[in-house]
């Protein structure tokens, strides 16, 4: 009811594999909707970064590749959440990641009346995302990057990303983007799917 004039609040999510450009495309849509872009790794690593309690109690779990736990996640996404910002919505990037952070944020959303309204997820053929990060080594000189160590990536993520997706696919939040293509072509491609949800740009809101 609230803020019905100028269609649903934006509150999104964003998942996609490595590799898909997601970090570049959260930035873009947020701004065309005029809500933050909210990365929890970028957050973390800020943190880890300057240094500060959180930093230190986080560095070791990210530099084993690890999550962070769940109570400490939860805690800083809706600490951020709760900033003036994020009011008339958001959109999330790396969280939520287990199901009891899907979890969490239901109930942190429901708990002030909100809800998400949608999540994008980028979709890629993994065996053209392999091919193009391994080129992108290769030009990157970047030896670590191996054929092996990308399909292991695709991999977690796929493994990680289904129970989650199952969840917001069954409440028909998920909105399918197909992620391959210049950052422009995918960008339009999201840009018209939000716009069939009825999200408009700021642009043209105002
Ligand atoms: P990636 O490096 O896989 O792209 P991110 O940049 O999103 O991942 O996050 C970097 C690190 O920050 C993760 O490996 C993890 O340790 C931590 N992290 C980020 N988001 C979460 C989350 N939602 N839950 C737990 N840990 C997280």
């Amino acid at each position: 009811m609230t803020g019905g004039e100028t269609g649903p609040s934006p509150r999104l999510l964003i998942v996609g594999p490595p590799g898909a450009g997601k970090g570049t495309q959260a930035t873009q849509i947020a701004e065309t909707l005029g809500v933050p872009a909210i990365s929890t790794g970028d957050i973390f690593r800020a943190n880890v970064r300057d240094e500060t309690e959180l930093g230190v109690k986080v560095k070791t779990i990210m530099d084993a590749g690890d999550y962070v736990p769940d109570s400490l996640t939860n805690e800083l996404v809706s600490d951020r959440l709760d900033q003036s910002d994020a009011a008339q919505g958001f959109l999330l990037d790396g969280y939520p990641r287990t199901l009891q952070q899907v979890g969490f944020l239901d109930d942190y959303l429901s708990g002030k009346g909100q809800a998400l309204e949608a999540v994008i997820l980028l979709v890629a053929d993994r065996d053209e995302i392999v091919e193009r990060l391994r080129k992108r080594a290769l030009d990157q000189g970047r030896s670590d990057d191996t054929e092996d160590a990308i399909r292991h990536r695709q991999d977690v993520y796929l493994r990680e990303t289904a129970p989650l997706l199952e969840s917001y696919r069954s409440r028909g939040l998920v909105v399918e983007v197909d992620g391959l293509g210049t950052i422009e072509q995918v960008a339009e491609r999201i840009d018209a799917a939000l716009g069939e949800r009825g999200f408009r740009s700021t642009a043209a809101a105002s």
